[in-house]
């Protein structure tokens, strides 16, 4: 279980988290969202120990995180897996040592090593890529390996930072699925920061909404979006996007039974 207890970060003079309360429960999918510089990444950082906030606490699993120092934060973040918009591979290492890299920072033996590997590759679905670069991978693909390298340390958490930003639809839903598998299976806590609504609605059981750097609401997704309140109606606005295209009734079906799995709010005009 996650407490943050009355946060407050700054850099320099610049305040980006203001007195930032939240508790997420074991076993929960938790949306946090927000427009784009509103302090959800530096939150994320904060979880994992990588930024230091100047007051209130947050304790993971009864650990007061400010109470750690360095050596114990780097043991403690075993704990934690991360995955980002950009994927975060090294380029001139193929699949197998992307994945192994947290095992080898930790002096894991070969043979465990080339065990937890395969056994993650397997699960994620990306056995045959092993011996490629990542260069060679799609999208989607890559996202992937950077979920095996996530969970090769078997965390209690999973954090993403903007997983799917920067995936196309397709590949974005297959990830989304994924995802909430890896939480059944593995009863993973995972918790998301995204800008995309539909993200949230599809995957995530809980949220919370942060405007400059406090949290404006926070509660369970189906009750928010069922019940639309002012600051998750502000958030879907600047998700509003003219888009004129040029599509044959049977295409159109297709484009509107899509966007009703995705969740999307829209709203078709124009010539029939
Ligand atoms: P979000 O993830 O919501 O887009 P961020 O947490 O990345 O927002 O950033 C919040 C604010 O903090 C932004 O104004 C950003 O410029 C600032 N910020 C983030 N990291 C640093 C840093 N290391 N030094 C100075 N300012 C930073």
């Amino acid at each position: 279980m996650i407490e943050i207890l009355n946060v407050n970060k700054s850099f320099k003079n610049t305040d980006v988290l203001t007195d930032v309360n939240l508790t997420i429960q074991d076993n929960e999918v938790f949306g946090l969202v927000g427009p784009s510089g509103v302090g959800k990444s530096t939150l994320l950082n904060c979880l994992i120990g990588l930024e230091k906030y100047q007051s209130g606490s947050i304790c993971i699993d009864g650990v007061r995180l400010e109470e750690l120092n360095e050596l114990k934060i780097r043991k403690f973040r075993k704990n934690m897996g991360m995955i980002f918009q950009n994927f975060s591979l090294i380029g001139r290492k193929d699949i197998f040592h992307n994945i192994s890299l947290p095992m080898e920072c930790w002096n894991y033996s070969k043979t465990d090593i080339k065990n937890r590997v395969e056994e993650l590759a397997e699960l994620i679905g990306i056995q045959d890529k092993l011996k490629n670069r990542p260069s060679e991978l799609s999208g989607g693909q890559k996202q992937r390996v950077a979920i095996a390298r996530a969970l090769t340390m078997n965390p209690r958490y999973l954090l993403c930072d903007e997983c799917t930003s920067s995936l196309d639809p397709k590949s974005t839903s297959s990830i989304l699925e994924l995802l909430k598998s890896l939480q059944e299976q593995f009863q993973i806590t995972i918790i998301v920061v995204t800008h995309e609504m539909a993200v949230v609605q599809n995957l995530c059981n809980k949220m919370a909404i942060l405007e400059s750097g406090k949290v404006s609401l926070s509660g369970d997704v189906q009750e928010i979006f069922k019940e639309k309140p002012e600051q998750l109606r502000t958030l879907l606005g600047e998700d509003e996007r003219m888009v004129s295209i040029t599509l044959d009734v049977a295409e159109l079906a297709k484009v509107k039974e899509y966007l009703d799995t995705q969740g999307t709010n829209y709203k078709i005009t124009g010539g029939y």
